[in-house]
């Protein structure tokens, strides 16, 4: 401690793009900050090698108070060209330029605990070393909420996993594979195994695939494009300017804010991934009501009584925020923190009703819209943040 002072004014935990981003508004804000958290640890191990973004181009900028770290820069600077969609280990490589470029002292370990202190929060590093933050920003994603369905929960890691558990689709090589979901993920994991020479079906609840990106040439109508789309690249026409305004979604009543997030993100593909599952046997409009251990096979029975019989299920079933499952958030903590649906509610400032402690990314979404599950709503995040802590020590 310093006098009777916390050692540091705000300490972020997470670096990937929303803690990076937070860390470089806060830092030009004069606003000390510590950041902790393995740079873009969750796209580099937690997404499948030759994975492409969703978003377009302009909603993967990650945000900086300068806009000077963009896409467009990091390609200038390396004079090298990215194409479009953006390969996921391009993305992974920008991250860590933005990284260098603004953020250089990005602590690696990871935070074990946060305890509430009279003049802030005990944080505690896995290696031991604890200290006291005024406030605390959690910046640390979607990693911990993995939604597996209820029949596989008992099924052993080899036959059944979450799609987030792989970074290299490859180690299907030689089995037969079930994905189940009908989002980006599910389609796009389905499209690499196929290309492997893999043998894999896709099994939806869905009856029907929504496509997005079908019709580019809506975005290039000028005025009409703009007043219709806005940059951010969340929601069809129309809504994506509505949840592009976090401030204007959270005035709506709670039944249209909900039903608005769900059409803005419900499962969808992209558009350019249909040729390439083409071959894939798809089979919508059907649950898996039952599965079990085979052998060294998994058999899937599904709600009209058709049976599979395969070597792996890979769900790719979303996840489900529930602050309760960060495992750095203690008991004593998490009962104090007013939540719905298991996201913190939050004020302006993204703060929670724990005085201090604020979260940016999909946490966030409840209270501010679907923006804040995308790189795009960074911007935003750390905008509010610099805003809230400016005014707190009297900046404003
Ligand atoms: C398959 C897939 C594809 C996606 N594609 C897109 C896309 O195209 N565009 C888009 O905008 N979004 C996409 N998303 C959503 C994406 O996850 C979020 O946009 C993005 O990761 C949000 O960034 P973040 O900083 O909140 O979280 P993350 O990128 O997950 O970063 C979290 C950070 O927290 C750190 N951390 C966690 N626990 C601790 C701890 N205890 N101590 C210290 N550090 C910790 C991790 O090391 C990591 O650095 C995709 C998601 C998935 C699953």
């Amino acid at each position: 401690m310093r006098g009777n002072e916390p050692d540091c004014n705000v300490t972020i935990i997470g670096a990937g793009p929303y803690g990076l981003s937070a860390a470089a508004f806060l830092r030009a804000a004069n606003v000390e900050a510590r950041i902790f958290g393995e740079p873009m640890v969750f796209w580099e191990r937690h997404m499948p090698v030759g994975m492409c973004l969703r978003s377009n181009w302009a909603a993967s900028h990650i945000a900086d108070p300068g806009r000077a770290l963009t896409l467009d820069a990091y390609c200038r600077e390396n004079g090298n060209h990215v194409p479009k969609p953006i390969p996921l280990a391009r993305f992974v490589a920008y991250g860590h330029w933005f990284q260098r470029k603004s953020v250089q002292d990005v602590d690696s370990r990871q935070v074990r605990t946060i305890e509430i202190d009279t003049r802030g929060f005990k944080v505690i590093l896995a290696d031991g070393e604890q200290f006291l933050s005024r406030r605390v920003v959690v910046a640390t994603g979607i990693g911990a909420f993995a939604a597996r369905p209820a029949e596989f929960v008992t099924i052993p890691a080899e036959l059944a996993s979450h799609s987030s558990e792989h970074s290299d689709l490859r180690e299907f090589k030689g089995r037969q594979v079930i994905v189940i979901g009908a989002g980006q993920s599910a389609l796009e994991s389905a499209a690499l195994l196929k290309e492997y020479g893999i043998a894999v079906e896709v099994i939806a609840r869905e009856k029907v695939i929504n496509w997005v990106g079908l019709h580019p040439q809506l975005h290039h109508l000028g005025i009409i494009s703009r007043m219709l789309y806005s940059t951010r690249d969340v929601g069809p026409a129309g809504i994506s300017r509505l949840v592009a305004m976090p401030h204007l979604f959270r005035k709506f009543p709670r039944a249209l804010q909900d039903r608005t997030a769900y059409r803005a993100i419900r499962p969808a593909g992209a558009g350019w991934l249909q040729p390439r599952l083409t071959g894939v046997p798809i089979t919508l409009g059907r649950k898996v009501v039952s599965a079990n251990v085979a052998g060294s096979q998994l058999r899937l029975r599904l709600d009209d009584g058709q049976e599979r019989l395969v070597d792996h299920a890979l769900l790719a079933t979303g996840f489900r925020v529930d602050v309760s499952r960060y495992p750095f958030l203690p008991e004593s903590l998490t009962n104090r923190l007013k939540t719905t649906n298991g996201f913190p509610v939050l004020k302006p400032g993204l703060e929670s009703s724990i005085p201090g402690l604020h979260f940016v990314g999909k946490c966030a979404a409840w209270s501010f819209g679907p923006l804040l599950g995308f790189v795009s709503g960074a911007e935003f995040a750390s905008t509010e943040l610099v805003r809230a802590i400016n005014r707190s020590i009297g900046k404003n």
